[in-house]
């Protein structure tokens, strides 16, 4: 054994394991597994990147300025009240352990991102599950597992990775419920995918009070999971702590600039949107005539629920997809033994999953 012992908590944490990319063997991989934006980085972004190469030498700007004022001009937000990260995930630890700690509580819903566990027990904190409903957050059973030691409330909203959301309304009564030592983190991963009235990425709900924060990233719809780069809308109090736990270079310079370029092609923007919604409806409804049961999803993604039955289940569809070349993901750590998340991808990759589906249900 040795004499070296990490905090408590550390080895509690189950490491996240993400999508895989490769099968042994297999050349021509489908890869759906990480909602990844289904038409890769804009070319904006892309040249952005080539650009700073040769700057690499450089350290970057610590603030992240340039990107945090072209944000705000696109979504209409105070710059000075925003902290950007090596993607959300960085932004998810650094306020666990700015507000968390042994002895207090992490809570979330029952099939919730799994960086919320991991992130709270790097704190030393408990993480603690509130049940849902028909696969949705409940305000009321949010509100009622909150106890004297809860000190964080994540909501990913829409979450990863049931695909459902709480309207706008919603999200003002929990947190109207919740004492003023919480404080409420929605992770808006996916906002940009949705346009429905009643929702909102959560600004107002974060200028509605001090200690509510939104974190949103640049790994979904637009494209730049490997850049890594996400971005928290705070009270100033919560930014203000924000920067002093962050380390003082936290976004590489690439990543900013790629960040400035995707943030300004709307159009590029769109069109992700507009693809997502169209293979999503088309995806669903296939899966759904295959007898397979799909709930509605606002994501770039949708789970299909298969039955409890050996040789139909979803471990005997993933293995069979896998033979196909195709990588999705397995739900078994969300709770969600029967599912499989399906990212929404290109029009061929979606054409093959369904044909791949078919061919397994026959
Ligand atoms: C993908 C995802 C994130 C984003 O993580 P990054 O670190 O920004 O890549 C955050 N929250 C949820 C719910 C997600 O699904």
């Amino acid at each position: 054994m040795s004499a070296l012992s990490p905090q408590p908590g550390v080895m509690q944490i189950s490491p996240y394991v993400g999508g895989e990319s490769a099968i042994p063997g297999v050349d021509r991989i489908i890869k759906l597994a990480s909602n990844e934006g289904a038409l890769g980085p804009s070319p904006h972004a892309v040249a952005a990147l080539q650009e700073t190469a040769g700057d690499v030498f450089r350290y970057p700007d610590g603030g992240c300025q340039a990107l945090r004022d072209a944000i705000g001009a696109r979504f209409g937000l105070d710059p000075a009240r925003m902290v950007c990260g090596a993607g959300s995930d960085e932004l998810i630890g650094l306020l666990c352990r700015a507000y968390a700690g042994a002895g207090d509580e992490v809570l979330y819903t029952e099939h919730g991102f799994l960086m919320y566990p991991i992130a709270a027990k790097t704190a030393g904190a408990t993480p603690v599950t509130a049940p849902e409903t028909n696969l949705t957050a409940d305000v009321d059973k949010l509100l009622a597992a909150v106890t004297a030691r809860t000190r964080i409330v994540f909501i990913a909203n829409p979450n990863n990775p049931t695909g459902t959301y709480l309207s706008e309304n919603e999200l003002t009564r929990l947190r109207a419920g919740l004492p003023d030592h919480v404080l409420l983190v929605i992770d808006a991963a996916y906002a940009e995918y949705l346009d429905h009235p009643d929702y909102s990425a959560g600004e107002r709900v974060v200028d509605a009070g001090d200690n509510v924060v939104m974190t949103r990233t640049f790994s979904k719809i637009f494209g730049l999971g490997g850049a890594r780069l996400g971005w928290a809308y705070c009270p100033p109090v919560v930014a203000d702590v924000l920067n002093r736990v962050r380390n003082p270079f936290n976004v590489p310079a690439p990543a900013q600039a790629a960040g400035v370029a995707a943030i300004g092609d709307r159009e590029f923007m769109e069109r992700v949107r507009a693809h997502t919604g169209q293979w999503r409806a088309w995806f669903t409804a296939e899966a759904r005539a295959l007898g397979l049961e799909v709930p509605e999803s606002v994501c770039n993604f949708v789970l299909v629920r298969f039955p409890l039955e050996a040789g139909r289940d979803a471990e005997a569809a993933d293995t069979f997809l896998r033979s196909r070349g195709i990588i999705v993901r397995r739900m078994g750590a969300y709770g969600l033994p029967d599912s499989l998340r399906v990212t929404i991808g290109r029009e061929d990759e979606m054409r093959a999953v369904v044909a791949a589906l078919a061919e397994f249900a026959d």
